[in-house]
């Protein structure tokens, strides 16, 4: 496909998501300006970021260290804010906190530990974490995605707020394909918004709230998330890998 024809794909579908948006907003009693829309780029190539910048987006989100790293670096002139939003390894934590603005899938100790001595040894600015919460947990079942149990989130957030470098800044989650919330992403994110409301007790500053994607935005925004995760519907499908 051309470059004027991608550019003319992209536009259109981000025109839908943000009605989308819109539309969600307006239903649930919400300013638009309170929900930030981040753009999930993973496995889709440079051009397109570089596209959608010029279309207006500013936030970008990616779940792979070496394929995040390659792409900010890429885009570097642009001043956008990269997301990372994928499993993470201790060893990836110095390379991610080299040009990740926030991290959403902060979901042990030990990565607590290792992000905040990358960001001590690197000198740069806070790195803004959310918790993951694997909602599945609370029902028995062991996730596989990430993210730390509803019941070992404010111990987690503890380790976060008292880490040097860090800034806890919220949580973050994907609607569970089982357990109780199993094709009921809004009452998973009504969950999460109950949990989201006692992390703010503990430090009334760490107010993202990240949920929402593709297919379940419009519930995410009801039950008042901050920021939502769209990838196919503004890159398109994505092929069967990532
Ligand atoms: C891929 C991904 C998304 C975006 O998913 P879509 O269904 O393509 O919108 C959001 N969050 C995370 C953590 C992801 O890995």
């Amino acid at each position: 496909m051309s470059v004027e024809r991608r550019e003319v794909e992209l536009a259109a579908n981000l025109a839908r998501v943000e009605e989308r948006i819109t539309r969600a907003c307006d239903a649930a009693g919400r300013e638009r300006a309170d929900v930030t829309l981040v753009v999930v780029t993973k496995t889709y190539p440079v051009e397109d970021v570089r596209l959608l910048a010029e279309l207006g987006v500013r936030e970008f989100a990616e779940n792979r260290d070496q394929e995040a790293a390659a792409k900010a670096a890429a885009c570097a002139d642009l001043g956008l804010s990269w997301h990372f939003v994928g499993q993470l390894q201790t060893n990836k934590a110095r390379s991610v906190a080299g040009y990740a603005d926030y991290v959403h899938s902060v979901d042990r100790a030990r990565l607590v530990t290792a992000l905040s001595a990358a960001v001590v040894h690197s000198g740069r600015a806070p790195l803004n974490c959310l918790v993951q919460v694997a909602l599945e947990k609370e029902s028995g079942h062991e996730g596989g995605r990430g993210g730390v149990a509803p019941g070992h989130v404010a111990e987690l957030a503890a380790a976060v707020a008292a880490a040097p470098g860090l800034r806890l800044a919220g949580v973050m989650t994907v609607a569970p394909l089982v357990g109780v919330h199993a094709g009921n992403p809004g009452a998973a994110f009504e969950r999460l918004k109950e949990i989201a409301r006692n992390l703010r007790s503990i430090d009334p500053a760490a107010n993202m709230v990240s949920a929402g994607m593709s297919g379940d935005l419009e519930e995410a925004i009801v039950a008042g998330a901050t920021h939502v995760r769209v990838g196919s519907a503004v890159l398109g499908v994505r092929a069967a890998l990532g």
